[in-house]
């Protein structure tokens, strides 16, 4: 029997892809650059489902039913590309090349508008949630033409996690790169996500004197209520880890500096070139850097003063710093979601921002209670121009406010570095204030550059001779 879907990259991802669809019934032809990889997948888990191994691409596609689905997932960028230029002599009009790894979305515009033009539809696809995830059921977000979803959907569908009311955590997402686009802004959310976090531990340990064990149980209550996440229930069990070389708690004895593979700047990268004020996810991913940069941090430590002022904590600084995380939270999805919305109108994607929350509520890093929220706020016609605004959230982070500014101050008074907490502070306050200080820009644009403005009081754009003897 043919297979329905072929694998190319058997790597961790691969692997467990392959592996998650033969579970599901599927017949699934393997292939693997080096034949070892296809082997030991077989060696260890050929009893789970209808596996045939391929050695050579040619053998992968001749094993495929028609429409062909060949699933690229090779390392990104040139062997994705290599792997491209390999299968399309050998494929027919109408078949399906699926590249599920973590590909830049402009390079998926690119690949696709490429192989379109040969009568072969690319799809582009985001998996979330890691190595467990392509396993048990990923977050699942597929771009490309509307009609390869029909030939690829149901299977990929079948595959993902299921929302506790069983809807499939895929859905088509919008036409070429908005799939993998859409996945990219996870990602960025998701560092914004684990910053908070970070901030919030920092605070209650460097402030509020709470040692790792102590606050992993305050995460795990936490869970219990409108924080409750993936990310929310894991801090809670590494903060309760404790190392069994030292007896210390685990999180004493790792490097405090943050890796990154690239997808949190490549947000940012896009935020910028969309003039979409993503800060929240841009402080998260300069955070990083900064944790990194630990030679120039020593010198840092040795040179530059840390006077700080004496505070007095509020009783419930505890809750403060909870409701603090929550509404930055709340301001890092705001963005996220407003860069989708922009991105949409650059490149013409239909993207429907409730099916988008929808489908993270399971399976990706992000999954949290939250979502069941967004994706209500995103119902129907009238879209929000703003997360914050709609009834729900605004009176969320209303509630949260007091808080939130407590937190910040307290920070500041302390020397406690929490980014991602003012920044969206920040963010929010310039959302309701009546006047920015962007009029002084303005001026001084106009001052040095004849860059003109406009005025409150009539239309045109207007310049002024600021200075006469310049
Ligand atoms: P990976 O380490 O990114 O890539 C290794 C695989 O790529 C191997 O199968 C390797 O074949 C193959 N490969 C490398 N260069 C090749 C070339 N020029 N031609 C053909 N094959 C080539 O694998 P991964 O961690 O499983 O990730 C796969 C994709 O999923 C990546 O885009 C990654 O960013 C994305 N992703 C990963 C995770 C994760 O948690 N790891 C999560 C989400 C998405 P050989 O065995 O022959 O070397």
């Amino acid at each position: 029997m043919p297979a329905q879907i072929g694998v190319t990259g058997l790597a961790v991802m691969g692997a467990n892809l392959a592996r998650n669809f033969a579970r599901n019934g599927y017949t699934v032809a393997l292939h693997n650059r080096s034949v070892a990889k296809t082997d030991a997948l077989l060696a260890a888990h050929g009893d789970e489902g209808d596996f045939i191994r391929t050695e050579t691409l040619e053998e992968l596609v001749a094993n495929l039913e028609s429409p062909r689905r060949v699933m690229i997932m090779v390392k990104a960028g040139g062997p994705v590309d290599s792997v491209i230029d390999q299968l399309v002599p050998l494929l027919d009009e109408g078949d399906i090349i699926i590249d599920g790894g973590n590909s830049h979305y402009t390079d998926t515009r690119r690949r696709e508008a490429a192989l379109a033009e040969k009568g072969l539809h690319f799809v582009g696809v985001g998996v979330s949630g890691g190595e467990e995830g392509a396993l048990l059921g990923p977050s699942i977000m597929p771009g490309g033409s509307a009609e390869s979803y029909k030939a690829l959907g149901p299977l990929l569908e079948k595959i993902s996690a299921k929302a506790d009311d069983g809807t499939p955590c895929c859905a088509w997402i919008s036409t070429d790169g908005a799939g993998h686009f859409v996945k990219m802004v996870h990602n960025g959310i998701e560092y914004a996500d684990m910053q908070v976090i970070g901030e919030a531990y920092d605070l209650l340990r460097s402030a509020a004197g709470l040692e790792p064990a102590a606050q992993a149980e305050i995460f795990s209550q936490w869970n219990e209520g409108e924080l409750s996440s993936f990310l929310i229930e894991i801090t809670a069990e590494v903060l309760g880890h404790v190392d069994a070389a030292t007896g210390k708690p685990l999180v004493d004895v790792i490097q405090d500096s943050a890796g990154q593979k690239g997808t949190g700047r490549w947000t940012v990268q896009s935020g910028l070139d969309m003039g979409s004020p993503v800060s929240a996810i841009a402080e998260s991913v300069f955070a990083r850097s900064l944790s990194s940069q630990r030679e120039i941090r020593a010198v840092g430590q040795q040179v530059l003063a840390g006077e700080t002022t004496e505070v007095t904590l509020p009783e419930n600084f505890v809750e403060d710093v909870r409701q603090a995380l929550f509404a930055s939270k709340l301001v890092s999805y705001a963005q996220g979601l407003d860069m989708l919305t922009s991105a949409a109108g650059e490149y013409g994607w239909e993207l429907k921002l409730d099916e988008i929350a929808g489908l993270w509520r399971e399976g990706c890093i992000i999954r949290a209670a939250l979502l069941k929220d967004i994706m209500a706020a995103y119902k129907g016609d009238a879209q929000p121009a703003n997360l914050l605004f709609t009834p729900a959230f605004s009176e969320a982070i209303a509630k949260a406010l007091p808080a939130w500014r407590r937190v910040v101050a307290i920070a500041v008074q302390l020397g406690i570095p929490a980014p991602v907490f003012s920044s969206s502070l920040a963010y929010y306050d310039g959302l309701r204030r009546d006047r920015l200080p962007a009029a002084l820009t303005q001026g001084l644009r106009d001052f040095f550059g004849a860059h003109t403005y406009r005025r409150t009081d009539k239309e045109g754009t207007f310049h002024t001779l600021w200075s006469g003897d310049r």
